[in-house]
């Protein structure tokens, strides 16, 4: 198994959230601008409990695209490795079910996503803008939300509600994103700890986790070039983490 080939199961997940959200929020939108005109000043989903069951089911809807995202992914990168499926499934079943669970995870990404259109619908109904250039926009902030241009209305949408719509800092706005980390995340571990007991079943001894970044990480490079017994599960300490394990076996008379 080649390295290369792993790295493959990885890529072009952030298109496919990018049009899951998307897709989203387009049928959100559709649905929010009929209720346009009852709308003053702030706008909440729930003011409108029909719209608000509605967009619920959409958003949790999106939580299952992104889990069923990750899930193929992970079959992919497992039928890299010596073994069925089935031999790892208990491995993916507790990666999944770490924490709260990948689908609660995902749900987060989904609840932030309505947060974030209550701030862009209060400030296109304010405006006036129409479906389309609410959609444009927001699409363009999803992207690049620190440079895109709408990123002072954004702000100003504070002044509507200061309690209420927190875009400052510390808030995750870039929702494909966090979606795809959460997905990369998921996959890599799996792959990791299945790879781990497959080297394990054929009696490597120990393995040596090596850093695939060609820069510092000070939160790895602590475990990175020395010997770690095979039963002791790969840490996979951060997002973006690129570190890998070198197995060795015992030497042979
Ligand atoms: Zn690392």
């Amino acid at each position: 198994m080649d390295r290369e080939d792993f790295i493959a199961t990885l890529t072009g997940i952030a298109p496919l959230m990018r049009d899951a959200v998307l897709d989203a929020v387009t049928r959100i939108l559709a649905l929010a601008y009929v209720y346009k005109e009852f709308v003053e000043g702030e706008f909440r989903f729930e003011d409108f409990p029909d719209l608000d069951e509605r967009v619920n089911a959409i958003l949790r809807g999106l939580s299952d695209k992104g889990a069923e995202i990750a899930r193929q992914r992970v079959r992919d990168a497992l039928a890299l490795l010596d073994g069925d499926y089935e031999d790892y499934e208990d491995i993916v079943e507790s990666v999944e079910n770490e924490n709260e669970g990948m689908l609660w995870a995902f749900d987060m990404h989904s609840s932030n996503l309505k947060k974030l259109l209550e701030g862009w619908l209060t400030i296109a109904f304010a405006k006036g803008w129409s479906q389309a250039d609410a959609l444009a926009k927001i699409a363009s902030n999803l992207d690049e939300p620190q440079t895109s241009p709408m990123w002072k209305d954004a702000i100003r949408a504070k002044m509507i509600d200061p309690n209420e719509y927190r875009f400052g800092r510390g808030y995750q706005r870039n929702i494909p994103n966090a979606m795809k980390v959460l997905a990369v995340y998921i996959i890599t571990k799996a792959f990791m700890l299945s790879e781990q007991r497959m080297y394990a079943n054929r009696g490597a001894a120990y393995y040596i986790r090596r850093r695939g970044s060609n820069y510092d990480c000070p939160e790895c490079d602590s475990l990175v070039g020395y010997p770690i017994p095979i039963d002791e599960p790969f840490a996979y300490l951060h997002p973006h983490c690129l570190c890998y394990a070198e197995y060795h076996f015992p030497p042979t008379e």
